[in-house]
Order: C-alpha cells, then structure tokens, then sequence
C-alpha cells in the first residue's frame, strides 16, 4: 500500500477509535503513526491498542508506528466539593497544599514544589487557559489570586504556569510507569510532555536506551531558551500548540511553530505539527476553510507530520477526518508553489559521507528522472538524511530492522520496507529493484538510485550510490 504524499499523518486513538476494525480503517484511510495519549489511557487500554495495530501490521504487511505520549508534569488543581465551584471575576482566592476540597474561596494545589517560584504579579491558567488568575501574595505553602477571568471550576483541572522555569521532575512516578509499561510492549516512540530544558530530554533517553525514539513537545515557552540543545538530544520534535497556545499569547504560536520546524528540519529531526489541525471535524464532517489552509501551511512547511488528536480519537469522524488530511497534503503537495517553498527552506548536508551520498542521490535522482530513491538503513540514521533532503522523487528506506522501518514511518517521504538483510551491495541493488518494482514505485526499463553502506550492517557507513534499471524479471522473484 503506497501513500500518494511526503507529509505523514498521525491519528490519535481513543474511544471513538478502539475497535480494531476502526483502526484497521483509520490505517488505510492514511494514519501512519498511531499516538496513544497516556493522560486518557491505561495500561489494559494501551496493551489493547498496541495488539491491535500490531495484528494489523502483520496482516497488510506494512510497518506502523506506536507513539505512546507521556502525560507529563503536567500540574493540576485538587479536587472540588461537589464537583463544581464557580470563580467569580475580581474574588481573591487562596490556592494551597491543603488537600480538602476546594470551594470559590480555597482551591487546593497539591504540587509542594511549585510554590518556591510562584510569583506576585504572575499568570495562573486554568483548564486550557478558560480561567485566568493573577497572583498577589506569596507564601511557603500557599498564594493568594484575584480571578481576571472567571468562570465554572470542577475537579482536577490543569494549571499552566506560564511565566516561571517549574523545578519539578521532567517524569512523574505515573510517567515512569506508564513509560516501562510502554517500552515492553514495544511502541516505536515515546513523547515527553511539557518539556522544559535539555535534562529533561535527556533523563527520559537515559531510561528509553534506544528503546524507543525520544520525541520532545514543545509546550513551554521555557523550552525556547534552550531548542537547540533540546533539538539535539531529541529524536523528533512536537509543535504542541494545544498548551503552547496557553502558555503564549495564542497570536505568537504560528511564528513559533516556523522556529521550531525550521531548526527541526535544519536538524533532520522529524517534526510534528499538532493540535486543532481539523478541530471542527470533532463534530462536523467537513473541516472549516481555515483549518484546512492551517494544514496546508505545515505541509508547505516541510513538516514531517500532522497530527490529529480528538477528531480521531473521540470526535463522530474519525475516518473522515484522516481522508481529509490526506487529500490536503495530496492536494498541496501537487500545488506548484509546493516544490519551491519545500526547496527554499533546504539546508546544506553536513561534512559527512553519509549526507554527501545522500545528497548526491537526490540530485542524481532527479538529473536522470529516476523513479525512486532506494537507501538501505539499519539504525534508521541514513533514512532520516535522505528525508532531510526533501527530493522529488519518492524514497524508499529499505531495512533489515522491523523497529527501524516503524519508527521511521512518522519521517517525511519515507516508504519504509522490511526485508531480509543483504548479503553483498550486488544483492542490495537487485532487491532494491525487485521492492521498488513490487511495491509500485517503478517499472520495468525505469531507473532507480541506491545508496548503501559498506560493511554492511555498519550504522552511518553509507557510501555507496548506484543507479539502477529496473528490469524485466524485476516481478519474477519476491
Ligand atoms: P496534549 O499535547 O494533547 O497531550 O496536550 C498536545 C498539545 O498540547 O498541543
Ligand atoms: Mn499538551
């Protein structure tokens, strides 16, 4: 099943997507990488949905992602009494460490750490910035806040705290959990909530051990002051604009999702551009014109993915949602302002053999109209610089490494296959060939350009580009 499109897609999944037969459906419609949200799931829910994508894999034979998101520090307020309680505009509320239910007076926030950095004179959001309050006295273990924005409360909403650098763990000991739990059922990506500095990136790696790739969202304008370290120590990135567009004024995220897809793809680290991409589609078949131009905007980005989040996962069009993704991203992609807003943003290869045989092959590729660009890839590493190069010709990422051919379906452009390994460059051609012929990439008596490395198996030893015809027996084996 070849995608008539670069850009991937990623599908939420939730309780309008549980049922295999749904997934199955979401899969071919177009979802690449299915992303389990562990603030709505648990560990029997998160074992269902990784079977289930798994059955569905072995069966169509094609590689699928898992990205299980990692809730985060994500802070939240105690709970209520009754369950509801009503701010009300220009009150004063005290805000403390006592767990008793809280009221319109006393609300609680059992967060011990974040009480040494609150700030007189600083923003405290609620439930997704709806409930605004700004600080006025601060003690060791409680504040008190005039409620600028005011509204219905109920239990354990989450608080963002814009303004400050939070001294709390990047992993709650829910994250830990939910993360083993993730790692041994084999999910190919785990995504950090809330990400603030490059430790917490690089707490979470040390834990995963190449496990899994380590994808950062960025959600914290915090995150900011240090992207480039937090680019380098992450295996793919998340413009998360759900919390980012709380945290910030809403009007300067989409200059801040051109920030971080730029360096992302400087980088050639998958980027992801997520939230509310076709948020009316949670309840309408249709998507509004400026959702779709939203989505339009991250594929003439050159953004690795787009992401739904509630239309798939428990929105009333799952599947339409994810058609309509597609048929943008093909729509666009076809556009003729696509291919020179795509190569306007390129950077050059690094000093490396690997990017040079990269680089080569995207150019060579296009000199004699070739049909595809086949690389053979273990760690995945190689796949990743030919997607970085954002050629014309489609590219398909060979490898001998299932977890390796999942993980690389959430990069641009990538046709992943998993197939024996080779045993000499001869043979790597030839079933270059026979895979770009089978899978529908190109035909007989067309051309195809093959990188490889040699030794084989050795991660970042490509150095070596072929071109190849795709010949008549091309069919006849495999
Ligand atoms: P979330 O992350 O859906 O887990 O909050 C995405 C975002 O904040 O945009
Ligand atoms: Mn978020």
């Amino acid at each position: 099943m070849r995608r008539r499109r670069n850009v991937k897609i990623l599908a939420t999944l939730g309780p309008a997507s549980r049922e295999p037969n749904m997934i199955r459906r979401l899969f071919e419609a177009g979802a690449d990488v299915f992303r389990i949200n562990m603030s709505h799931t648990d560990h029997a829910g998160l074992a269902s949905f990784v079977q289930s994508i798994r059955a569905i894999e072995a069966e169509l034979d094609r590689p699928i992602g898992i990205l299980a998101d990692l809730q985060g520090p994500k802070l939240r307020i105690g709970a209520v009494a009754g369950g509801a309680t009503d701010l009300i505009a220009g009150s004063v509320v005290r805000i403390g460490l006592d767990p008793a239910p809280g009221d319109a007076t006393h609300l609680s926030l059992p967060h011990k750490e974040v009480f040494a950095v609150l700030k007189s004179g600083g923003q405290l959001l609620v439930d997704d910035g709806k409930l605004r309050l700004r600080i006025e006295e601060v003690a060791a273990d409680y504040v008190t806040a005039r409620v600028e924005l005011g509204g219905r409360l109920t239990d354990r909403k989450g608080v963002n705290v814009p303004d400050v650098l939070l001294p709390i763990a990047a992993l709650s000991a829910k994250d830990r959990a939910d993360l083993d739990r993730a790692l041994e059922l084999g999910v190919d990506w785990i995504a950090l909530s809330f990400v603030q500095r490059p430790e917490d990136v690089a707490e979470a790696r040390k834990i995963v051990a190449g496990r899994a790739g380590v994808l950062a969202k960025i959600e914290k304008p915090a995150a900011f002051e240090r992207l480039d370290e937090i680019i380098e120590l992450s295996d793919a990135l998340m413009v998360a604009r759900g919390d980012l567009g709380v945290e910030l004024p809403l009007e300067q995220v989409p200059g801040r999702q051109k920030q971080i897809t730029r360096a992302a793809r400087g980088a050639g680290k998958p980027v992801v551009v997520a939230t509310q991409m076709l948020e009316s589609m949670i309840t309408s078949p249709v998507p509004t014109r400026a959702e779709v131009s939203d989505v339009a905007t991250a594929v003439f980005d050159g953004a690795d993915a787009v992401m739904l989040s509630a239309e798939s996962a428990s929105g009333k069009y799952p599947i339409e949602a994810v058609e309509m993704m597609d048929r943008i991203a093909r729509s666009i992609e076809a556009d003729p302002q696509y291919r020179m807003l795509i190569d306007i943003q390129r950077t050059d290869p690094e000093g490396t053999t690997p990017d040079a045989i990269t680089a080569a092959s995207r150019q060579v590729a296009r000199t004699v109209k070739a049909a595809a660009i086949v690389c053979w890839t273990g760690s995945g590493s190689t796949g990743l610089r030919a997607a970085r190069e954002r050629p014309s010709a489609p590219i398909i990422a060979l490898t001998p490494i299932a977890a390796t051919g999942r993980r690389l379906a959430i990069a641009w452009g990538l046709h992943c296959v998993v197939t024996e390994d080779a045993h000499d460059f001869e043979d790597m051609v030839d079933r270059a060939c026979r895979i770009a012929f089978r899978e529908g990439f190109a035909t007989a008596g067309q051309r195809i350009v093959v990188t490889a490395g040699v030794p084989l198996g050795t991660p970042g030893a490509t150095n070596l580009l072929r071109v190849a015809f795709v010949g008549r027996s091309a069919g006849a084996v495999n």
